[in-house]
């Protein structure tokens, strides 16, 4: 049944305000304007709304955590009701999510509760290496690398010192680049604060595949590869780590990578409690979806962003776990609560790809959109203003619907 004569079915529940999540709330409000008695309740265990995708700079020590947080209350209109709790599991026949303080009862629930470090079962590697996947995170990886610099400037010995004063990232995908860059492009400027020779800190990269950026054009991982080495990051390609020792990341091939640091960005997987929980789930735990969003066999819940697993029609490919996916399918997710309780059909959800900007560094990046790669300061600059429209929008939201109806 395409179609949805749902009408007024009770509370809509919205669990996760990340990119996802808090898009449903803020689209929706407006759209509930005809429907007062429908009662909207956002649920996350944070008050703030984190910026994921500005962590890298946070790592590398150019911005404040707190600048990547904003506020919850300060984007809802006093429509929605925000409550703030850690959710524990669902009760999915008594129709319930089950948090801390106690259960939220609804009629239409949409799960947006994101991902987490994916460590691929590889030995110690949760213990030992730091991920980067909020803003306490990528604070945790700044200091981390500070100490590192710290007691490499206090080692007598020039191998020890040098190997103090190595980052290591694992994961060659956007995340491991942006950060690398990052770290590469700042840590000479700060070494001499820590006593230490500009050219002492050094960053590596180690990829499992045979390119970093996998998935990307060919003229993409090109130029994202020679502004990495431009930087004097080291790009270890077609290295799998097999383990994480009290001495580093030890390599399929035997291979010991040393360094003071070690930072896992090698990819995602669902939250713990979606495994268990009787949804459907697809590759690497995400949930699977119809084509309008809604869990397969439970038309009730919805769920968009990183948790869900979306087929592209097109490319019969899994959707990459990414903030424009996310935002684009929390669009069509309010949409269809609204449609349900209007009566009119659902929305199937298709992916409008604006192209694919990575950092590289502080000053440059790379960029693939409209099938045109460039690279340097201009790629730079465009995901300077991806990062300043997200935040406008954001905040403007809050009273304003581009979608009429
Ligand atoms: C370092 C980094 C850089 C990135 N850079 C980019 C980029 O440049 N471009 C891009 O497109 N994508 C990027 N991404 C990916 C992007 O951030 C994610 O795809 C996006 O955040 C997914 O949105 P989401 O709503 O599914 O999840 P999230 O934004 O992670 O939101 C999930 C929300 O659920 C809440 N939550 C989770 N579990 C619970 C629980 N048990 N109880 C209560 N609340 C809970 C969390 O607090 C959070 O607010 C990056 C990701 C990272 C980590």
């Amino acid at each position: 049944m395409d179609a949805s004569t749902a009408g007024d079915s009770g509370p809509i529940v919205v669990a996760g305000a990340g990119y996802a999540g808090l898009h449903v709330a803020l689209r929706l409000t407006v759209k509930l304007r005809n429907h007062p008695q429908v009662e909207l309740t956002l649920v996350d265990r944070h008050d703030y709304h984190q910026v994921l995708t500005e962590l890298p700079r946070v790592a590398g020590g150019t911005r404040a955590a707190d600048a990547v947080r904003i506020p919850i209350q300060d984007m809802l209109a006093t429509r929605v009701r925000f409550v703030q709790n850690q959710i524990n599991g669902f009760d999915l026949a008594g129709r319930r999510l089950l948090t801390g303080g106690g259960p939220i009862g609804w009629g239409r629930l949409v799960l947006a509760l994101g991902s987490r470090p994916n460590d691929f079962a590889i030995p110690g590697l949760a213990q030992r290496a730091l991920s980067l996947y909020s803003a306490s995170d990528a604070e945790r990886v700044w200091a981390a690398v500070g100490k590192a610099l710290d007691d490499a400037a206090a080692a007598a010995d020039p191998e020890w010192q040098r190997r103090l004063a190595t980052v290591v990232v694992g994961g060659g995908g956007a995340t491991g680049v942006e950060l690398a860059g990052e770290l590469a492009e700042i840590l000479p400027k700060v070494a001499s604060r820590h006593g230490l020779a500009p050219d002492r800190p050094a960053v590596l990269l180690v990829e499992a595949g045979p390119t970093i950026l996998a998935g990307s054009s060919p003229q993409l991982i090109d130029k994202a590869t020679r502004t990495l080495s431009d930087l004097r990051v080291q790009v270890r390609t077609n290295a799998r780590i097999a383990a994480a020792t009290e001495e580093g990341f030890r390599l399929t091939d035997g291979q010991l990578v040393e360094g003071g640091v070690f930072v896992w960005a090698g990819g995602v997987k669902a939250p713990e409690l979606v495994a268990g929980s009787g949804l459907p789930a697809g590759h690497n735990g995400r949930v699977k979806v119809d084509r309008y969003l809604r869990a397969l066999d439970h038309p009730q819940i919805y769920a968009a962003g990183d948790l869900a697993s979306v087929t592209d029609p097109r490319t019969g490919h899994v959707l990459p776990p990414l903030a424009q996916v996310a935002l684009e399918e929390g669009e069509t997710v309010a949409r269809n609560l609204d449609a349900e309780l209007n009566g009119k059909p659902l929305e199937a959800f298709t992916f409008h790809d604006k192209g694919f900007v990575v950092s590289v560094g502080t000053r440059r990046g790379v960029a693939d959109i409209a099938g045109i790669t460039t690279g340097g300061r201009l790629a730079h600059l465009l995901k300077d203003a991806i990062e300043w429209e997200y935040r406008q929008s954001v905040q403007h939201l809050r009273g304003w619907d581009p979608v009429p109806g």
